[in-house]
This record gives C-alpha cells, sequence and structure tokens, in this order.
C-alpha cells in the first residue's frame, strides 16, 4: 500500500511585512500536500450487533417459554415476529429482487441459526442452547483457556485450501450477496469453525465431509464481534487430515465508506456514475465474505461476479468465461488464482473503458480509468512505466511475474494513495491519472513514484507474504525503497537513491523517530483495531532507511543476489525478518564476508528511535578519535516510554563510514563498526587541519556530531570548495546540523553559518535539505516578535542564487524534464523560499503572473512554480484573487490542478476566508472527502489560521473522528498536522486538557502530539534567544 507522500510541496515558510509592499499584504507559506481519506459517515449500526439485540430479545422469549409452558406456540410466534421487527428496523441488507438470492435474503433467519432445521426446532431449543454456551463458556474457564473464538488470533485447528466465491452485485441498491465454499483441511481436532466475517448477514451455513455426501451437522452458529469471527459449532469433531467443505451464503452492503466491498462515483455527462471497488488489506476482507483473514492463511481462490451486464467486473485473474442472461445479466468466472493471502484479494464492478499494452514476457498490463480520462490519454503515461517496470523487475528479481495480466485501476476515492492487489492494483486517480500538458515535474514524480512502489509488491508481498502484520515494514519498506531505485531505471539522470532519498525519507522519518514516543520498526500486533496502527512513516521510511542501509554495508550485488534467493525460496509463500535476514547472510558468505546480519539488524527493528554518533578529535594522542553512541532525542526532559528502560541502555551495532578531508582533498571512506557506548579508533593520516567526515554519503541511519573544532572546520571546507564534500554529505551536514541543534546537542549557530555557504551551491538536494530543515525552524519562530530578524537573514542567504537562477520562462517538454530536472528543481526551490520570505522581486512576480491570468484567463503560469504564485498571489493580494483561484477550484477537471488551487486558498491571511474554508472543507459537496484533511492541516501552516485550525480540530473533532477513525493513518496525520507546529505554554495547556476530555481514540497520535509540542515549548524557554542574539549579531556585521 501506499500511504500519502510528503515528499513534495513542502512548505513555504512565512511571510513578513515589507513596507514597500503595503499594497501587496504578506508572503507566502506552504503548500505541502496531504492524503485522501473518503467519508465513513455515521455508521450503520453492524449487522452482528444486530443480530446481538435481536438474539437477546428471543432468549427473552426463551426464558417465558419456560415459565408459561402452555403458551409455547404463541410464544414462538411472536418471537419470530420480534425478529422481523428487528431485522426490518437496521438489518442485514436486502439483496434486491433482480438476485437469484434475495428470495433467501428475505427469510427473517437470525445469524445465530444453522439452516435446514425445523423451525420450532430451533425455537425450542433456545434455551437449550443458551445452556449449552454456558457450560462451553464454564469448561473453558476450567481449562483457564480462552475459547477459540475469544482468542486475538485465529485458532491453528484448520486450514482454508481453497475458496469457491459467488458473488451478485446489485448495484442499483448497493448490496451484494455471496457464496463461498471453502475447502479446509483439519489439523487437530475440533467442534468448532471459527473464520472471520464482519458487518454481514449470514443466511445459511452447511459443513459436508468432502470425499462422503453426508452433511456434518451443525449445532449452532453466532458471530462474536469482538474478534471479528463467526462460529460454526458442529454436532461433532472435525476429524484430523481430512478434508471439509464450508459453504456459507450471506448478503451485505456495498457501504460508501472506503474499506471492504465499497462504492464510490463519478460524474461523466452530467450523469452520476457509480462503482463498486475493494480494499481489504489489513483486516477488511472479512467484510466481504467471511474467510480466514490473516496473511499466513494462503489458498487459492476461485471468484465469480454476477452483474448487470451495463457494468463489466474485474478481479485479480483474467475472465475465463462469461455467462450471459437473458434479463440483462452476466455471470464473469475468472481463473483460478495461485496461492495467496485474502488482503490482496479483489475485485471491481464498474462501467469504465481502458488502454492496454503487453510486456516482452507476454503479460497483459491494462488501464482502467473513467472513459473520459481514458480518451483524453491521462492513463497512457502509467500504462507505458508499468510495461518498462515489470520488465526492470523480473530482470531485478530474477523471478517472473506471476500471473497472466495486470489492471491498473484508477478510483475516485481510496483511503491510501494505492493498493497492491496481485493482478488488480488500486489506484486513487491524483496518483495515476496525468495530463502531461497541465503537469508539474513534482505531480510527475509522485505518480511515477507510487506504480513503482505498488509494482514492488506484486514480489514483495504478493508473491512472498509477510508471516504477520508485525513485519509489515518488510514488505512497505522494500517497496518505499524500491520507490527509489525503479524510478533510477526509468530516470537515470535524477539519482533520486543517492539524493532524494535523504531527504524524502531519511530526513523525514528521523524527525518522527527522534520523539521518545515512538515505537520499532517492528510492532507486536494482535488486534484487528491495532493492525492499522502499523501502516505508518516509521514503518514505510524508516523500514526503507533500514533496507538502504543494509544493502550499502553489504554491497549492492550481493544483497540484489540475497534478494533474488529469498523470492525464490519463499515464492508462493509467507516469510519472517529472520527469513530474509538467514538467505542475506548467506549470501554474504558466498562472497567471503561473515556478518550475523540477524544479530546487527535486530537491534534497529526491535529497538525504537536511532544513536547519535560523537566523534571527538583526541587532542593529547595523535591520530586517535573518541567515537560514542547515544539515543537521539529532540526533548530530552521526557521520560522515557518504557521507565523500566532508560535511554542509557539503548545501543546499536553501527556501520559507521569516516572519511578525513582537507582544504583539496578527501581520502577513501573506511568502516568502522562501531557496538559500544564509546570506543577509541585510530585513524591515519590525521593532520592539524583536517577535518573528519562521518557517515559518507548518509548511506547510515543515524545522526553524526562532532567537536565545535571540526565544525567550524567543515564551515571553512564548504565555504571554501564545497565540492570536496559530495552532495549527500552537504545535504547531510546541513540536516544533521539543524536539528542537532534543535535538540540541544549544538550552539544554535552552527547550523545557521553552514546555511552561509548555499550562495555557491549550485545542486538542488543541500537546497531541498536546507528548505526542509528550516521548515519547522520557521514554525517555531514564524508567530514571535522578532520574527523578522530571521526572515531578514534567511533572505540574505538565497538573494544571490534567486538573483542567478531567475524564474522560468515556459512550459516543460517531456524530454526537458529528463535532462533538467535537477536544475528545475533548484530553481522552483528557490522560488519557493525565496517568495515564502518575502523577496520582493519574487511577490512582485507572482502578483504580475496572476494579474495576467485573470485579465486574459489564460493561464501561462508556469507548471513547476504553480503552486508557488498561487499560494503567494492569494496570500498579498485582495479578496477577488481568493475569488477567482475558488471559481477555478471549481471549475477544473484536471485532478493535479484542482488539488493546487484548492491548497492555495489556505494561504490567505484573511482570518475570515479561512474560516469560511474550514467550514466549507467538511461539506462532501465542495470539497472530496479525501482533501478535507489537506485543507484544515494546511490553514494549521499558515500563522494567520493556526488557532483557527486547532480550534476548528477541536470543536469538530467527533465528526473528524468518525469520518477517518477506521482509516487510522489518515487520522494520526490529521492529528499531527493541526498541532505539531503549536508552541506556546498556553496551547500545550490546551491540548493536554482537549486530550483530557476526550480520551480514547487515536491516543498514540495524541501523546505523539504532546511530546512534540513539549519539546516546541522547550526550545522556545531555552534556545530562541541564543539564536536571536546570535542573528542579531550577524546582521549588523
Ligand atoms: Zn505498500
Amino acid at each position: 500500500m501506499a500511504l500519502e507522500e510528503k515528499r513534495e510541496k513542502r512548505p513555504p515558510v512565512t511571510p513578513m511585512m515589507i513596507e514597500e509592499e503595503a499594497a501587496l499584504r504578506n508572503g507566502s507559506r506552504g503548500l505541502p500536500p496531504g492524503p485522501w481519506a473518503e467519508a465513513a459517515g455515521p455508521r450503520p449500526r453492524t449487522t452482528e450487533r444486530h443480530i446481538a439485540v435481536h438474539k437477546r430479545l428471543v432468549l427473552g422469549f426463551a426464558v417465558s417459554i419456560l415459565a408459561l409452558l402452555a403458551v409455547t406456540m404463541i410464544a414462538v410466534l411472536l418471537s419470530v415476529r420480534f425478529e422481523e421487527c428487528g431485522a426490518a428496523a437496521d438489518g442485514p441488507p436486502r439483496a434486491g429482487g433482480n438476485g437469484s438470492l434475495s428470495g433467501v435474503a428475505r427469510q427473517p433467519h437470525g445469524a445465530g441459526q444453522p439452516p435446514g432445521r425445523p423451525e420450532e426446532d430451533a425455537r425450542g431449543g433456545e434455551a437449550a442452547e443458551e445452556e449449552e454456551e454456558e457450560e462451553e463458556e464454564e469448561e473453558w474457564q476450567r481449562r483457564r483457556e480462552l475459547p477459540p473464538w475469544a482468542r486475538p488470533r485465529l485458532p491453528r485447528h484448520l486450514r482454508p485450501l481453497h475458496y469457491n466465491l459467488m458473488l451478485t452485485a446489485f448495484m442499483e441498491n448497493f448490496t451484494f450477496s455471496g457464496e463461498v465454499n471453502v475447502q479446509l483441511e483439519v489439523r487437530n481436532a475440533s467442534r468448532y469453525i471459527v473464520l472471520h466475517a464482519h458487518r454481514m448477514h449470514i443466511e445459511a451455513v452447511r459443513v459436508a465431509e468432502d470425499k462422503l455426501a453426508g452433511g456434518v451437522r451443525v449445532a449452532r452458529t453466532f458471530f462474536y464481534p469482538q474478534t471479528q469471527v463467526f462460529v460454526v459449532v458442529l454436532n461433532r469433531s472435525l476429524e484430523v487430515q481430512r478434508s471439509y467443505n464450508l459453504k456459507i451464503i450471506y448478503n451485505a452492503l456495498i457501504e460508501n465508506e472506503l474499506l471492504g466491498f465499497f462504492r464510490s462515483s463519478y460524474v461523466l455527462h452530467g450523469e452520476r456514475r457509480f462503482l463498486g471497488v475493494t480494499q481489504f488489506s489489513p483486516t477488511h476482507a472479512r467484510k466481504a465474505f467471511p474467510c480466514f483473514d490473516e496473511p499466513i492463511y494462503k489458498a487459492t481462490f476461485k471468484i465469480s461476479i454476477r452483474h448487470q451486464a451495463t457494468y463489466l467486473s474485474l478481479s485479480n485473474m483474467p475472465v475465463e468465461t462469461s455467462v450471459f442472461e437473458e434479463d440483462g445479466w452476466v455471470t464473469d468466472h475468472f481463473s483460478q488464482t495461485p496461492l495467496m493471502s485474502t488482503y490482496y484479494l479483489a475485485w471491481a464492478v464498474c462501467n469504465f473503458t481502458y488502454r492496454e499494452t503487453v510486456t516482452k514476457s507476454g503479460v497483459v498490463v491494462r488501464l482502467y480509468a473513467r472513459p473520459d480520462a481514458i480518451r483524453r490519454g491521462s492513463g497512457d503515461y502509467a500504462l507505458n512505466i508499468t510495461r518498462r517496470l515489470i520488465e526492470f523487475y523480473e530482470d531485478y528479481f530474477k523471478v517472473p511475474y506471476s500471473l497472466p495480466k495486470l489492471d491498473l485501476l484508477a478510483v475516485p476515492k481510496h483511503p491510501y494513495a494505492a493498493m497492491e492487489n496481485w493482478g488488480l492494483s488500486v489506484f486513487v486517480e491524483q496518483r495515476i491519472l496525468l495530463d502531461p500538458s497541465i503537469s508539474s515535474i513534482l505531480y510527475l514524480l509522485d505518480v511515477t513514484m507510487v506504480i513503482v512502489h505498488e509494482l514492488c509488491h506484486q514480489w514483495f508481498g504478493d508473491l512472498v507474504t509477510p508471516v504477520w502484520w508485525e513485519d509489515v515494514w518488510l514488505k512497505e519498506g522494500f517497496a518505499h525503497y524500491f520507490e527509489f531505485i525503479g524510478t533510477d531505471y526509468l530516470y537515470p539522470g535524477w539519482n533520486m537513491e543517492k539524493q532524494r532519498f535523504l531527504t524524502d525519507v531519511l530526513h523525514e522519518v528521523m524527525l518522527l523517530d527522534g520523539l521518545a514516543s515512538s515505537h520499532p520498526v517492528s510492532q507486536e500486533v494482535q488486534q484487528a483495531s491495532d493492525i492499522d496502527r502499523v501502516f505508518d512513516w516509521i514503518a514505510y521510511k524508516k523500514g526503507a532507511a533500514l533496507i538502504r542501509m543494509l544493502a550499502s554495508f553489504m554491497g549492492h550485488s550481493v544483497f540484489q543476489m540475497g534478494l533474488q534467493d529469498y523470492l525464490t525460496i519463499h515464492k508462493y509463500g509467507n516469510a519472517a525478518r529472520n527469513d530474509l535476514w538467514n538467505t542475506l547472510s548467506k549470501a554474504l558468505k558466498r562472497v567471503g564476508k561473515s556478518v550475523n546480519i540477524q544479530e546487527v539488524m535486530d537491534q534497529w527493528t526491535l529497538q525504537m528511535g536511532y544513536p547519535v554518533i560523537t566523534i571527538l578529535g583526541n587532542e593529547t594522542t595523535d591520530n586517535i578519535i573518541d567515537i560514542s553512541q547515544e539515543r537521539f532525542v529532540y526533548d530530552s526532559d521526557t521520560k522515557p516510554k518504557d521507565p523500566a528502560r532508560g535511554d542509557n541502555s539503548y545501543l546499536w551495532q553501527i556501520p559507521l563510514t569516516i572519511a578525513v578531508g582537507n582544504t583539496s582533498h578527501i581520502s577513501s571512506e573506511a568502516i568502522i563498526w562501531v557496538s559500544n557506548k564509546s570506543e577509541h579508533h585510530r585513524i591515519p593520516a590525521l593532520e592539524e587541519a583536517s577535518w573528519l567526515l562521518g557517515n559518507i554519503n548518509q548511506t547510515g541511519y543515524f545522526r553524526v556530531n562532532y567537536d565545535i573544532r571540526n565544525w567550524k572546520l567543515l564551515i571553512n571546507q564548504l565555504t571554501r570548495n564545497h565540492e570536496v564534500i559530495s552532495v549527500s554529505n552537504r545535504a547531510g551536514l546541513i540536516d544533521d546540523a539543524f536539528n542537532l541543534a534543535r535538540a540541544g546537542y549544538l550552539p544554535q549557530n552552527i547550523p545557521l553559518e553552514i546555511m552561509r555557504y548555499l550562495s555557491e551551491e549550485k545542486d538542488f538536494l543541500p537546497w531541498h535539505a536546507a528548505s526542509r530543515a528550516l521548515y519547522p525552524l520557521d514554525k517555531l519562530l514564524d508567530r514571535t516578535e522578532n520574527y523578522n530578524i530571521f526572515n531578514e537573514y534567511i533572505l540574505r542567504q538565497v538573494a544571490s542564487m534567486y538573483l542567478k537562477l531567475g524564474w522560468p520562462t515556459n512550459n516543460l517538454n517531456k524530454s526537458l524534464v529528463q535532462s533538467s530536472y535537477q536544475h528545475e528543481e533548484l530553481r522552483r526551490e528557490v522560488i519557493m523560499l525565496a517568495c515564502s520570505f518575502g523577496n520582493k522581486h519574487c511577490h512582485q512576480q507572482a502578483a504580475t503572473l496572476i494579474s495576467d491570468w485573470i485579465s486574459s484567463n489564460r493561464n501561462r503560469i508556469p507548471l513547476n512554480v504553480r503552486d508557488i504564485v498561487y499560494c503567494t498571489g492569494v496570500s498579498l493580494m485582495d479578496e477577488d484573487v481568493w475569488e477567482f483561484i475558488w471559481m477555478k477550484f471549481h471549475s477544473t477537471t484536471a485532478v493535479s490542478e484542482k488539488k493546487i488551487l484548492l491548497e492555495a486558498l489556505t494561504c490567505s491571511d484573511d482570518r475570515n476566508l479561512l474560516n469560511r474554508l474550514l467550514n466549507l472543507s467538511l461539506n462532501s459537496e465542495v470539497v472530496l472527502d479525501q482533501d478535507a484533511i489537506d485543507v484544515i492541516i494546511h490553514v494549521a501552516r499558515n500563522p494567520h489560521g493556526r488557532d483557527l485550525a486547532w480550534k476548528f480540530f477541536r470543536d469538530k473533532w467527533k465528526i473528524l473522528n468518525a469520518r477517518y477513525g477506521e482509516a487510522l493513518f489518515m487520522n494520526s496525520k490529521l492529528v499531527s498536522g493541526v498541532t505539531e507546529f503549536l508552541n506556546t505554554e498556553g496551547e500545550l495547556r490546551e491540548l493536554k486538557n482537549f486530550i483530557k476530555s476526550y480520551e480514547g481514540g487515536a491516543a498514540v497520535s495524541f501523546s505523539r502530539a504532546v511530546e512534540t509540542v513539549e519539546a516546541n515549548v522547550r526550545w522556545q524557554r531555552l534556545y530562541k534567544e541564543e539564536l536571536f542574539q546570535w542573528l542579531r549579531k550577524s546582521l549588523t556585521q
């Protein structure tokens, strides 16, 4: 799965008043991106709750039956009535009139009722059943065991081998009915069949021994909502090593939300069209059919979908046959899948059209999207790179793509950027459709990387699947790492893995993982409600950073060989992290190296956080340096999350690369494994004026600090001839220095002194690193009295490069993008900084471009800086510009353009407009549900709107939590986005009070928010004045 990336649009900074610009108002700020979520709306009462309620009613009646034997028959009739009422009130979905099962769906049977028994028998048996249930519970209690249905994981006594799943989708009333036949293998004898099923209405259950005709009698069935399972209790035990068939007939809703089998819609020629699509990862297949919904239960699947002939249906495999009926219905029978887990099974019912291509090895690739997008060719870019990427992965992994086809499906709404379903990957439109005539490089990059990510999963995740969710970081870390490797294959000049990986992955996740409230990348989880929690940036980005560190200390070719072995050994199966470590250790051994990879990697994956290495030149002994490690934390006052284990007990085995340099030369790097708190090492050729540089090219997941003398030597080197130090290390020094200072490991002036060399820096990456590192600092200062001193300092650093580079004059064609990516991105970065901090020329340029657009109604603003120009225009100019952008937001149909127009609206410094926008953001007719979160977060980044967004968030928390709560990633993004820049004592108090009043939901995000705000407040208290003093002095020099 791809989460929403934070990469691109980073952040404009804050505005400052410039007197001459009274007519123009303030500077602009950030235009970062965001995720999509979809409204879940108020949750309907779930089926099992409904069932529990009506079962209680039935049981109540059964008691009366015993008390009043004489009126047994009447009571029975009444209880039937009650069931009917219950079902009609808010009950399970009704299949429409067209379906073959519709008659069955109207049966008043509750889930607790096995099929095939005479009604009287069932009623009369309720009391007996209750007794039986109590006895069973007591029996489990005596054995001091949880009953099999109450355990967080499915009991291991059964294994599904094959599923036959037949579905009928009623798109006119958004319901579906299904019949699933599961072939079961028995490993331990048991009377219970426990499998996942959630929010569905079960009509009938039958169990039969495979080879024999006779059924196994079902004693009773029930849902157990706490663990989202459905339990079939049999009259006798299933026997070991026999195979049985479980048949379940059920129906459910195609819900208007984001998970399970859900619906969404779009408008074509003025008419609303609907589609149904699935999102099963991680635990939502159980909402679409009863199944063993854990990744370890791999089985084969044969799916059939019956739908009206005006729609088409898709699934993981190609259609084998289609059977048309006279009444306008059709059943598509799909080929059988290979062994796979439930979470990447998928289907869709839609009336999309497609374009297709074929890879060298014969895999048919199709892109399905709404017909107007296909006609415009918006899917062609994705289709083209997908074909090339399949060829790339087949060659890199030396394992062919496993299925005959791969469909990419572009849907209007989705909880994630995309999902890697095997053979049918689903993407939200903004992450796959691309109009070359109006897309920036960043947009192209986003689309590219999401596709590279999902394709990697066809091998890492789908072909070889993690045993359990604690290792989800493995599949996600790999896919995220390969986003950069795969993009380098498509665009060799971009150097993504060596460059942008640092700013977008490494620097980004170190911000999060430097909090005491972080968590290890490998997290133990059991409950379904916890499983969504593991899909976070720590899993994705730290996972990727650790894999990159591993690849670099192993050597890339050995690493690649190891991966090939791993995929070959485990294909169509499951593997845990130790399986990977073992395979990689063996690959290393084959080239004569011996590293215990498991031992090393366990420290990085099972411990949270990361180390800061401090390298001190030893002045008394020549050529000896002291190297020490400690856990890096932003706020050393925070109590460790695990009080039993102080920060002192954290230790890592660190592959530290180190080089020595002097004014014109740098030595080749040496690798030192640091595994103790502190060590001495001999460094050859360490002369008086030479400096030390650690973590060459930032391949390691840690920070490096030095004594002040060494920092000064490095600064001196950067100023005199920065090219002696590599581009990645220049970016690394900037990021380390800013963050070490923010956490108090380093004086505040060091990062600002490093920045001074940037006027000579012609590479994009160090500018990008500086711009990203300045962002949080800017947010700490943007509402302070002396903000203009800081602002002035930054403007001075940017001015000369801004003049040198100028503005882009025309739009880029594709070949130009390829060759001048670095240059265009650098120019964009510098323009963003200049406009954000109030460079006068930059403001005028933006205002001129906007005015030209308004007066000519032709948008001639260069694509790559449109977001900056829109945002600057909105923040500087009057309300008419806001209204103009608002109008354009409504009228444009291009998804990329719509998004940046919406984000520009948050840049206003007019609080009335910001409030209006916040209130509109929750209206699904105006702002797509998935974009509302971004609106709120962007208003919070604007210093004029921070308190408004914070108040809005608190006022609307109940609504927001109901909307996004289940898609936990979106919720935690919202919480951190709204709170991360709060930095006063008052705001900290408000935050704590708010959390007190809403205990429960989103607890992890809130504890992270509190720690972040505490660190912000602490920084203000301890370091703000020190920073301003240095800035004052520096500006007068
Ligand atoms: Zn993924």
